[in-house]
Order: C-alpha cells, then structure tokens, then sequence
C-alpha cells in the first residue's frame, strides 16, 4: 500500500547542534529538578503520611518489611508436604527428566505397598534457572515454584544444594500457588 506523501518524515540526518544544546545545560536543569521534586514529595510523604496511611513513599524497609510476592512469582522450587509431613512426590522422574538445568536428583524407592517415594530428593540451586518446568510436569503437584527470594545466594556452592528435607512445605502455605498453577495450565492444551 502506497504512503500519503504527507505522512512521510524527513530525517534529518548530520544534524548540527547549536551551541546551547551542546551545553546539555538545560536537560541537566530539567534533570536536578526532576530529582529535587522526588526528593521532597518523599520527604514529605515520609514526615506528614496521609490520613490512615503509615506513610506514602512506596520504599519497602527491607530486611523488616517483606514483599509479598504476586501470583505468577517464581521463587526457589519446594516439594509439597501432605498433612503428615511426609512428600506428595512419587519420584516419577519427570521433573528430573525436563529440568533443562539438571538441577533435580531424584533416588527413587518402593514401599511395601508398591508405592514409590523419593529416598534423596536434590535441588542444586546453582543450576536451577526459574523456569518452573519441573512444577508444570509433575502429575501430583507435588513440586512448585514458591515465593521464596531470599537465601537464593551462598558463599559456597555445597550451601546451595538443598535436600528433601529442606525443600518440604506444607500444603497449606503454597495453596495460592497451587491455585495459580490449576488455573494457569488447564488452559494449555497439551
Ligand atoms: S525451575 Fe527449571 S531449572 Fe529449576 S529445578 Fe525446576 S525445571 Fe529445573
Ligand atoms: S514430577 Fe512430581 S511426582 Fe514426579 S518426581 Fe518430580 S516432584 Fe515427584
């Protein structure tokens, strides 16, 4: 389709600047002002919070205050325990198989019944990468992405590997994720 001549732009290409704007005086100006503005509408807000309100800067005090985190967040991968304690996982091995970071270890027994737990459940947290495959592969929700951010980081790479017994939840605390993760992947059509 042609283009109304009209609606057609010249650049102007080797522009020259003049001397002002070679200063940049005026966008440093515009600049200091603008950080100024900032500067004393938190300052303000900090000192006279409005009615009801603790105050109005949006800042969190973190380590105090803690974000809470949003539906979609994904967090450190945790196991999901039942009201027993004990692990949901039935150590199928599909997380271990699609976690594009070979990330998970599974060790896998039977129980007297026939029922399959996992013995030794291994996330290394300096291969995982958040992508949250392991909870949309695993048949028993047994696996999610939590709201967890912190402790993410180590001074030595053994402190970042974490045990089944260090990953277990209870359900309970990840209802909402779980929710989210119902939602979300019963609208894919696999
Ligand atoms: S979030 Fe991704 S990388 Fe991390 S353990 Fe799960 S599948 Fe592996
Ligand atoms: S996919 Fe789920 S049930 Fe299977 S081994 Fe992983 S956590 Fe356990």
């Amino acid at each position: 389709m042609p283009i109304e001549p009209q609606k057609i732009k010249k650049v102007r290409r080797n522009l020259e600047l003049t001397l002002w704007e070679k200063l940049y005086i005026f966008e440093v100006i515009r600049g200091l002002f603008i950080t100024t503005r900032h500067l004393v509408v938190n300052l303000i807000g900090f000192v006279v919070p409005p009615a009801g309100k603790k105050r109005s800067i949006p800042t969190i005090y973190y380590p105090e205050e803690k974000r809470v985190m949003f539906d979609a967040y994904r967090g450190r991968p945790v196991l999901v325990a039942q009201e027993n304690g004990s692990e949901k996982c039935v150590a199928c091995g599909l997380c271990e198989k699609i976690c594009p970071g070979r990330a998970i270890t599974i060790v896998a027994r039977e129980k007297e019944n026939g029922d399959r737990f996992p013995l030794q459940f291994t996330l290394d947290m300096t291969r995982c990468v958040y992508c949250g495959y392991c909870e949309e592969v695993c048949p028993k929700e047994a696996i999610v992405m939590s709201r967890e951010y912190e402790n993410l980081a180590a001074y030595n790479r053994a402190e970042m590997i974490f045990s089944k017994e260090s990953l277990l939840r209870p359900e309970k605390d990840l209802r909402e994720r779980l929710e989210y993760v119902r939602r979300i992947y019963s609208k894919c059509n696999y």
